[in-house]
């Protein structure tokens, strides 16, 4: 069916969201691409995030061929900013059997295990296609490179080293559970990452009620509500529900980084709230009470986080976490 409408940020990510329940990924990819080809897509530097969704349904549809040509495409449609798309095409290549063309892509990418959080989507790439060894070997020499180069900057900036300190985090877990896929015994890296994962419960259970260990966080259509039934409210949250799901994932990564703990959000509702204040005569805009409505949910309704890279996302979009709030925060 022609069309003349413009694709939004908004339908690409509920595409994405749809993708593994779709019964007609065909129709879907023709909407993305559609949109590309007639110059459609309503923000420009979206461009390659739709087509990298429409890889991923070609993918999960068996079709590796197509995928490859539209992330080859993809990459060339963002030029500056490519690593992720490069990374899917390097992954592509190798399912494709096209193993040493494959492991050049990823392999000119491996230095950004050592300064990019986001960039694990490489050792995803590596352990999907296989090749679990090759990840864990990767995973080890960023580790050994980002503790040695922490060991020389003793006194870098408070930034620098809370980013440091949550990617070995984030590198020793996904390490410690490739190697026990493998079946392989600890060695000193897993057994560090089982001290920062205790040492995260244990945490847990010091925190006092004002801890940042759980974030209030609103669904969209709650955000959205929230803002109408307390106009005071635009004061304490951005006006757009995506940067306040980005904030609160930032905020997670950076309690994370200040020391391991257990984290996690949980979802407010307009009703709640109101029936919150209302029985504790307190008033729904304080911040004493969105905080103290935040710790009473936390005893029902806590969602951990981070959630596993393949898992549903935290903020209720549908998609997975390794394709929604973990990327788009830390672009
Ligand atoms: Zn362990
Ligand atoms: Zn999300």
């Amino acid at each position: 069916m022609p069309t003349s409408e413009l694709l939004t940020a908004d339908r690409i990510e509920e595409i994405a969201a749809l993708e593994s329940a779709s019964t007609d990924p065909g129709a879907l990819v023709a909407e993305l691409v559609g949109a590309v080809d007639e110059g459609r897509v309503a923000d420009p530097d979206d461009t390659g995030y739709a087509l990298l969704v429409a890889v991923d349904i070609l993918e999960q549809a068996g079709d590796l061929g197509d995928a490859l040509t539209l992330a080859t495409r993809a990459i060339a449609e963002q030029p500056d900013d490519n690593a992720y798309a490069r990374a899917v095409r390097g992954g592509l290549l190798l399912r494709l059997d096209r193993a040493d063309e494959g492991l050049a892509e990823l392999t000119e990418l491996r230095p950004l295990l050592e300064t990019d959080p986001e960039a694990t989507y490489l050792i995803d790439e590596l352990a999907e296609s296989g090749r679990v060894e090759t990840a864990v070997e990767w995973l080890t020499g960023a580790l050994d490179a980002i503790l040695e180069r922490t060991r020389a900057e003793q006194h870098g900036s408070e930034d620098a080293q809370d980013k440091a300190a949550a990617m070995i985090y984030g590198l020793a877990q996904q390490r410690h559970d490739l190697r026990e896929e493998l079946g392989l015994p600890h060695d000193d890296y897993d057994n560090l990452a089982d001290r920062l994962r205790a040492a995260g419960e244990h945490a847990l259970g010091a925190l006092d009620d004002d801890g940042p260990a759980t974030l209030l966080f609103w669904p969209q259509a709650e955000f959205d509500a929230l803002l109408v039934r307390w106009p005071a409210l635009v004061d304490s949250y951005p006006p757009h529900w995506d940067e306040h799901r980005d904030q609160i994932e930032r905020a997670l990564v950076d309690a994370a980084g200040a020391g391991p703990t257990d984290l996690g959000v949980v979802a407010g509702s307009v009703a709640g709230l109101a029936a919150f204040a209302e029985q504790q005569g307190g008033d729904p805009t304080d911040e004493t009470t969105l905080d103290e409505y935040a710790d009473s949910l936390s005893g029902t309704d806590l969602r951990a986080w981070p959630p596993g890279r393949n898992d549903a996302c935290w903020c209720g979009s549908g998609n997975k976490y390794k394709k929604c709030c973990l990327p788009r925060s830390r672009s």
